[in-house]
């Protein structure tokens, strides 16, 4: 794409991991033209190509598994908060995306003719299905890309950084973006929109996230009018790698070997402690990602963490031929970093993973702003302040699909009609910048991530949230002032800013949701507030007015 475009789609999805490709894939598929952007390369951008293993959906072969157990264990991982029709379309339309991504080729690890289970902390039997150690991610976004190659009317653009949604009369018209290759504004007429953008855990300083997760679509939908939800669960992975120095692997590569393996975690003095906390994991892996957490951070915090400030993930009990059984190349790859795992335990410590919260949709995953729908991670309330492991691959698949079929009936009606004017004046404050010369935004950008981390990480108080808040509020007061000018090809400095722009935004909503929830559930502890309160069996919804954040407590829907 060359020179500052217009562009005209029936509808546009925004984001290209899991969520955004079977939205596209599933309006082709209802005879609707689709532009399918995203700020990376297509289908190889966000979190859906990173994911390790567990795919968790009941499959009933066999009388083996059904829906409404997953759903009872989805509800009560989310203690008392998951939206209860989005709960139940993921627990119920998982097993048909899963077996559709069958037909297309993913290749699901099969055992005797039948889906492969591993077992997941918080499921009540082995429901996981998987491709394999570590693949599953890459399987999945290779097939959806394979899938959106056959089918001509869904145009494709990358390096396109979608930075505002179009409004007309109250309906969202489609988007103004930034051609980041180019440096030049686009603009983009559609009938309906799609936010695919995934989630927010760029925005802390240990997270497993790629670069494009900084929680885009969560600004983009309240600056359109939409409502947030749940902002302040954000999940902690609770054993993410921390030491010794590890090149080329996930931080969160451990997960797939506990699955198989178990495990054991220890404190500094090599002693079991997860069942100080409320739990038992001994040498299973059964404690659940929230308590986990918990356990970790507090053993740590006691003075009995290892020597980098988390515990030790050990596997020396397990002979190498186990080993290698459980982890095959990835044994060679650990040597090449100097790992023998039949010899020495490794450091791990929660970093940021998931978000739960997200833009409220109802179960046509439609939000309250005609023409706007979400998708996948960027959707929140079907996991409430807990979500299980293997949940979030199939809510973007079927969170996607179903987004794709409401987006393309909204478009059969309202056909993209914009005019060029409304979205190119979205563009245009693409080039409203002046420029700071003294301003580093990539800089500012991890200041950012060390307020998240430190101030609104796994544990929070009122004075950390409050400091917090200020600092994000006053850089966001100052931003305007130091926009850099646009125009320029790859201009990174640009790009930063406008990710800061977003994050400063975003974390405002979490730290004042957290804030407000004065008390521990989930994924949200505070220090000051350490107990479930029962007062507090309610989500809390964020809308924009004015320019300011309106937090209300709204019921849980059932
Ligand atoms: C390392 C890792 C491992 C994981 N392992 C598992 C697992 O084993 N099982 C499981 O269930 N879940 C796992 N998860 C979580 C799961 O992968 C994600 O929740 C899920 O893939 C999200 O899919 P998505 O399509 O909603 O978003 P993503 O796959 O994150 O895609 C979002 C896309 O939006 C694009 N985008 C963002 N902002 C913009 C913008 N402004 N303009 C244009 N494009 C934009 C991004 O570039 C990206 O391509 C893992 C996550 C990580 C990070």
């Amino acid at each position: 794409m060359a020179a500052a475009q217009h562009l005209a789609a029936d509808v546009l999805v925004i984001g290209s991991g899991g969520a955004g490709m079977y939205a596209a894939i599933e309006a082709a598929r209802k005879g609707r033209s689709v532009i399918l952007a995203d700020r990376s390369l297509i289908g190889r951008g966000g979190a859906t190509v990173m994911a390790q293993m567990t795919v968790a959906v009941a499959l009933d072969e066999g009388g083996l598994d059904h829906p409404e157990h997953h759903y009872a264990d989805t509800l009560a991982a989310g203690r008392g908060l998951c939206d209860q029709a989005i709960a139940r379309l993921l627990c119920e339309e998982g097993p048909a995306r899963i077996r559709e991504m069958d037909a297309w080729g993913a290749g699901w690890a099969r055992e005797s003719g039948d889906y492969k289970r591993a077992f997941a902390p918080g499921h009540d039997r082995a429901r996981c299905v998987y491709v394999d150690f570590l693949n599953t991610g890459p399987a999945v976004s290779k097939t959806l890309r394979a899938q959106l190659n056959r089918i001509p009317e869904i145009r494709r653009v990358g390096d396109l950084l979608v930075t505002s949604l179009a409004l007309s009369e109250g309906e969202c018209v489609g988007a103004g973006a930034l051609h980041l290759s180019s440096g030049q504004p686009v603009s983009i007429a559609a009938g309906a929109t799609v936010l695919a953008t995934g989630g927010l855990t760029r925005m802390y300083r240990r997270s497993s996230a790629s670069a494009n997760m900084m929680g885009d679509g969560y600004a983009l939908a309240l600056g359109a009018g939409a409502e947030l939800t749940d902002m302040e669960f954000v999940q902690f992975f609770p054993i993410g790698h921390l030491a010794p120095r590890l090149v080329g692997m996930d931080p969160i590569m451990w997960d797939p070997f506990r699955y198989k393996l178990g495990g054991r975690l220890l404190n500094g003095r090599r002693e079991e402690f997860i069942h100080r906390y409320g739990s038992k994991d001994e040498g299973r892996y059964v404690a659940m990602r929230d308590v986990a957490t918990y356990a970790i951070v507090k053993e740590a915090a006691a003075g009995r963490g290892s020597p980098h400030g988390g515990v030790w993930l050990s596997f020396e009990h397990c002979s190498e031929a186990e080993l290698r059984a459980a982890g095959g190349p990835v044994i060679d790859r650990l040597a090449a970093n100097g790992i023998d795992l039949t010899r020495q335990a490794i450091e791990v410590a929660p970093i940021a993973h998931y978000h739960m919260g997200g833009v409220r949709v109802d179960a046509t995953m439609a939000t309250r702003v005609p023409g706007l729908y979400a998708a996948g991670e960027a959707v929140g309330g079907a996991n409430g302040a807990n979500r299980l492991s293997g949940n979030a691959i199939t809510e973007a698949l079927v969170f996607g699909r179903v987004a794709g079929e409401s987006a393309a009936a909204h478009a059969a009606r309202r056909p993209a009609r914009a005019g060029a004017e409304v979205l190119k004046s979205e563009a245009k404050q693409l080039r409203e910048g002046r420029g700071a010369s003294d301003f580093n935004p990539a800089a500012m950008l991890e200041e950012l991530q060390g307020v998240m981390q430190d101030d609104v990480g796994p544990f929070r108080t009122q004075a950390g949230l409050e400091r917090a808040l200020g600092w994000l509020r006053s850089l966001r007061a100052e931003l305007p002032a130091l926009k850099p000018a646009a125009g320029k090809a790859y201009d990174t400095a640009l790009a930063d800013w406008l990710d800061l722009d977003t994050m400063t935004r975003v974390g405002e909503c979490v730290a004042a949701a957290a804030l407000a929830r004065t008390e521990s559930r989930g994924a949200h502890q505070r220090e000051d507030f350490p107990s479930m309160d029962p007062q507090w069996s309610f989500n809390q919804t964020i809308s924009l007015e004015g320019g300011a954040l309106r937090i209300e407590s709204s019921a849980v829907p059932a």
